[in-house]
């Protein structure tokens, strides 16, 4: 077993698991392009290493959610093609120009301010987002026949991308998924513009050829999260998180453990203290359902996470693996972050990007640091 030279946990991040499940997506497109999702800092795991190993992996069109992460994404990868999934901002339209950076007009509000913009400058390119069921963020059916209706809406605009949202991509047997396939089909030819159409996230991209279109989008299944849940998890593991044991007890009375006193405890049984809690993105609410692993066995956590430690019953760990300092597995091969998020009421993506900023962070493999 390993011990720590420090107290912190270690979030460990295998970029080479990355750059496999990006293949393997590239693979299941069957010759259709694939895009990245690198958003909310590349889902938590730090998009300064995560974006250079998939430009050095393939990927030549990357989406993120704001302007902002546009900006620190152009200054990491100079040559990909960005977009950025909300809509212009309004006095910020020149930004998006200067760092190459492709907005999504949602609704005809980005389109007519995209318009606008576009009447002064040139190279105004963008994506057009269409709503086909999933009512968040996209052009609305009516939204599309009063495009339909009158094209010069679009004037000067360059729809370089046609996206659209699934809803229940990781249920391959909901009928919203045929449904949103056939709204998409039918909306397409009504518009004014013919553009490469983007469709599937990483569970759609597993749903079948139907969904593919011209480019994948895909975010979760690149950082190891099973896109196909239910099934075996076709993905290469990303994450581990380790901490360290801080402190060991052995039970020789009935007590409680941690706050609230909201567990019995009964001897003879051992306990280990780790030096993670929720203000590492450990959620309270996985007490007392979450379990770490020691070697091959499953250690429960007992009484309430705190906000920088854990308590976790050993006794069935093996003596020479639970000694002070030794790293205890939260994330790893033995407890997956989906397992994680089932046992914490939530999905692998919430558990992604709740990591916190405390972890030190080991990077494997991957395209070099920049800088
Ligand atoms: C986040 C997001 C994706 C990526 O979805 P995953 O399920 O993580 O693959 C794709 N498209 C849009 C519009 C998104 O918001």
């Amino acid at each position: 077993m390993p011990r720590s030279e420090h107290r912190g946990a270690v979030l460990t991040i295998d970029l080479d698991a990355i750059a496999a499940n990006y293949r393997l997506l590239v693979q299941r497109l069957q010759g259709r392009a694939c895009a990245a999702v690198v958003k909310a800092n590349a889902y938590g795991l730090g998009v300064e290493r995560v974006a250079p190993t998939l430009a050095a992996a393939g990927a030549r069109t990357f989406f993120v959610a704001h302007l902002d992460e546009g900006i620190a994404l152009r200054a990491l990868l100079p040559e990909v093609e960005i977009v950025v999934l909300s809509g212009p901002i309004a006095g910020a339209e020149a930004d998006y120009v200067r760092h190459r950076l492709l907005p999504t007009l949602n609704h005809l509000g980005d389109i007519a301010a995209w318009r606008r913009f576009a009447a002064v400058q040139t190279g105004c390119r963008a994506a057009l987002h269409l709503d086909t069921g999933m009512a968040r963020l996209g052009l609305s059916r009516r939204e599309v026949e009063l495009v339909a209706a009158e094209p010069k809406l679009l004037d000067g605009v360059s729809v370089a991308w046609i996206l659209s949202h699934l809803a229940c991509a990781d249920e391959p047997d909901h009928p919203l998924n045929r449904k949103q396939l056939g709204e998409l089909r039918a909306l397409l030819p009504r518009l004014p513009c013919r553009a490469p159409v983007s469709f599937a996230n990483s569970s759609g991209i597993f749903l079948g050829a139907d969904y593919h279109f011209d480019l994948g989008r895909p975010g979760v299944a690149l950082y190891g999260v099973n896109p196909t849940p239910g099934r075996p998890n076709p993905m290469r593991p990303v994450v581990r998180l380790q901490a360290p044991i801080l402190q060991l007890r052995d039970v020789d009375r009935p007590g409680s453990v941690g706050y609230g006193a909201a567990q019995a405890i009964e001897p003879p049984a051992k306990l280990a203290t780790v030096g993670v809690g929720y203000a590492d993105g450990y959620f309270r609410s996985s007490s007392p359902r979450a379990r770490a692993v020691v070697g091959d066995v499953h250690v429960p956590i007992v009484g309430r996470v705190s906000m920088d430690l854990t308590v976790l019953d050993v006794s069935d760990a093996p003596l020479h693996a639970v000694q002070p300092g030794c790293m205890i597995d939260l994330i790893g091969p033995g407890h997956t972050v989906d397992e994680m998020a089932d046992e914490a009421g939530t999905i692998g993506y919430e558990v992604l990007t709740a990591l916190g900023s405390r972890y030190r962070r080991n990077y494997v493999g991957g395209a070099a640091a920049p800088g």
